[in-house]
């Protein structure tokens, strides 16, 4: 059994099971959990800030999902760095950092799961089939050890959290979803554990992805065809760079469903990237009203 740690600086408490996350839990107030895979950038320092402000006992989860992962994305290439973790942790007075073993969160074949439905079959579903079962099932048993009062998710990943809204309505889970917005480097690139794939190069050209929402958000006068139009053009000139930028898809959408806006949409959107700069998979997304 591994014990609780508490680094001598006074940092969070280091659980790596369920019965250490109990007692560690047990007979505090208010709890906010912001579930993250690691590698913990700005983007989730601005998520565990707002849990600060909303909770009196933050817990943060720290665990790459295997369930999420198809069988040829970067499961075993995805940065991992519990220690300097848990240092931004101590940062930003976290009080738990929950970083179970895949064995403690998988014992055995995960058989029953939470279906995503249509809306998981949409747009990053349809690119990676069974990611958004995963997430789900990972977050409903994230939810059932911790037993949060608050999550924090973050509106980078603007399908998973619509999906996580709609989850917790469905299923009467007792717990109040919080949304932060996006965080994003300063030349507009969306920070994300993934982008310490990209060179310079590639960075260059991840840059498209922002661009081209920007050039979408400037684009409402001319409706839902005119910001799909305004953005695909940015993307259509990417294509042609060095190195290129190979769309997935640009979609705008209905935020409640991730079904594509109709031409006569009118409200808010969501317009959705997701490309592959050489061999990495990078997505982004900005609101739009139209
Ligand atoms: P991940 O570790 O990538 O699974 O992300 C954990 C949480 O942090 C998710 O709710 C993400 O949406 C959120 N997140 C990741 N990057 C950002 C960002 N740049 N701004 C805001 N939230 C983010």
């Amino acid at each position: 059994m591994t014990d609780p740690t508490t680094p001598a600086t006074g940092g969070p408490l280091v659980v790596r099971t369920p019965d250490e996350l109990r007692r560690a839990l047990d007979g505090r107030g208010r709890v906010g959990l912001v579930p993250t895979m690691g590698a913990l950038h700005g983007g989730h320092r601005t998520l565990m800030r707002l849990a600060r402000e909303k909770a009196e006992t933050v817990v943060v989860s720290v665990f790459v999902n295997p369930l999420q992962f198809g069988p040829n994305e970067d499961l075993d290439r995805y940065p991992r760095d519990l220690p300097a973790d848990v240092g931004v942790c101590a940062e930003e007075g976290v009080d738990v950092v929950f970083a179970p073993e895949v064995e403690t969160m998988y014992p055995a074949e995960q058989m029953v799961t939470v279906d995503a439905g249509a809306m998981g079959e949409r747009l990053e579903g349809a690119s990676r089939p069974g990611h958004f079962t995963g997430v789900l099932t990972v977050v409903t048993k994230l939810f059932q050890l911790v037993r949060p009062d608050l999550a924090v998710f973050g509106e980078k990943d603007a399908q998973q959290i619509a999906l996580v809204r709609r989850m917790v309505v469905d299923l009467n889970l007792p717990v109040e979803i919080v949304g932060a917005p996006t965080l994003r480097d300063a030349d507009g690139l969306a920070s994300s554990s993934r982008n310490v794939y990209l060179d310079a190069e590639h960075r260059d050209s991840a840059l498209t992805l922002s661009r081209a929402l920007r050039a979408g958000v400037e684009a409402t006068a001319g409706g839902a065809e005119g910001v799909r139009e305004a953005a695909r053009a940015v993307l259509d000139e990417a294509a042609k760079a060095t190195p290129p930028v190979e769309l997935d898809y640009l979609a705008l959408v209905d935020p409640a469903t991730f079904a594509e806006a109709s031409p006569e949409h009118r409200g808010d959107a969501v317009l959705a990237v997701a490309a592959r700069v050489g061999p990495t998979r990078l997505i982004d997304n900005v609101s739009v009203t139209l």
